[in-house]
């Protein structure tokens, strides 16, 4: 890096061009003394982690309409947080929203501690997470450092040591910039810097407010940063979702073990997901296989789900699973693949 770089000349840069978000505090309502939510910035930014702004935004509104305070969403039953949860993905953060709530509720009387270590103390609240709060909500000098700053500091610093190698010299880069002013603001204007200006793909270095502290931008090699090891091909899993329905029109579904993927969520009753997987009909019937497969790509696989259906009459018992009545069932309350299949089969 060519100089270091003027921490204010982000500063004004984000109080002219922060973005909008629910959840986020303008820069001119800080000034005028409004302080954020901590339950609201701790909720969006477990939402946050591995999804997009634009993703999140109608989960928020209807988590924070449903359940406007950390006591109410402790207070909430589990099975309605999972179904308003339902597409968001990375299910075990859900339960762990579910077990932070009521932590906050318990051992603090509701009100979320002020520090970076007491946030850790709370259940699923690792350093990103603790950090982000600590900055955003109480506006403490933490650095958080998420895929957007990674790049702005690799080609701040012109820093050509591939990811994951490079977090901790990116870190410490971040760290090494964090202000003791206003470091709430200075945490979302890097962000918003790299979500908007230092682009992965085409920077727009021309109206960057960093250009002339940017190592990269000098040496012409913004565009080529951050370097990237390969990433492992994703091996393909098989398995089979077994969707039943009664002559009532009630379906068969199955609450998934709490551990694991896709855990603690209503799903269709299936097979393993593997190279082989066996035939293991939930009840007794006769199933048509639907022409097509419902696809999904999780973190590290792919799956093809063979989608089987069957009606089935009033009396026969499932062997594993409960029906669901119509006025109780909603698609919207399944994670993804689990909708894709139920997609297929509806229209079968
Ligand atoms: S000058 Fe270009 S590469 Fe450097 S921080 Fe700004 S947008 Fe990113």
């Amino acid at each position: 890096m060519r100089d270091p770089a003027p921490v204010h000349d982000l500063l004004d840069w984000y109080d002219r061009n922060a973005r909008r978000m629910p959840w986020r505090i303008s820069p001119s309502d800080r000034r005028a003394g409004v302080r954020p939510d901590p339950y609201r910035i701790w909720l969006s930014e477990v939402m946050l982690q591995q999804t997009t702004v634009a993703a999140v935004k109608s989960y928020y509104e209807v988590f924070t309409s449903r359940w406007p305070t950390v006591i109410d969403l402790a207070a909430a039953e589990d099975a309605d947080v999972m179904a308003a949860w339902a597409g968001l993905g990375y299910y075990a953060r859900a339960r762990n929203l579910l077990k932070c709530a009521r932590a906050v509720a318990e051992d603090h009387a509701g009100v979320f501690p002020d520090t970076r270590e007491g946030l850790l103390s709370l259940p699923g609240i690792g350093p990103y997470t603790a950090a982000a709060v600590s900055a955003i909500a109480f506006d403490l000098p933490e650095t958080v450092v998420d895929g957007n700053v990674e790049r702005v500091m690799a080609r701040l610093h012109d820093e050509h040591t591939p990811l994951p190698t490079a977090k901790p010299i990116l870190t410490q880069m971040a760290t090494a910039l964090t202000p003791q002013d206003r470091p709430g603001d200075y945490a979302q204007a890097v962000m918003d810097l790299g979500a908007t200006i230092c682009t992965p793909r085409k920077p727009a270095c021309g109206i960057c407010p960093w250009r002339t502290a940017c190592a990269a931008w000098e040496a012409g090699t913004a565009a080529d940063l951050p370097k990237k090891l390969p990433k492992k091909r994703k091996p393909t899993r098989l398995g089979i979702a077994y969707l039943a329905r009664r002559v009532d029109g009630a379906w068969l579904l199955e609450r998934r073990p709490d551990k694991g993927l896709l855990g603690g969520m209503l799903g269709w009753p299936g097979s393993d997901w593997g190279e082989a997987p066996q035939e293991d009909p939930p009840i007794r019937a006769e199933w048509r296989e639907v022409p097509a497969e419902a696809r999904h790509t999780f973190t590290h696989f792919h799956l093809r789900l063979t989608v089987k259906t069957a009606l089935v009459p009033m009396d026969r018992a499932p062997l594993r699973g409960d029906f669901v009545e119509l006025p109780d069932f909603s698609p919207t309350d399944l994670p993804t693949v689990m909708r894709k299949a139920f997609d297929l089969a509806k229209d079968a």
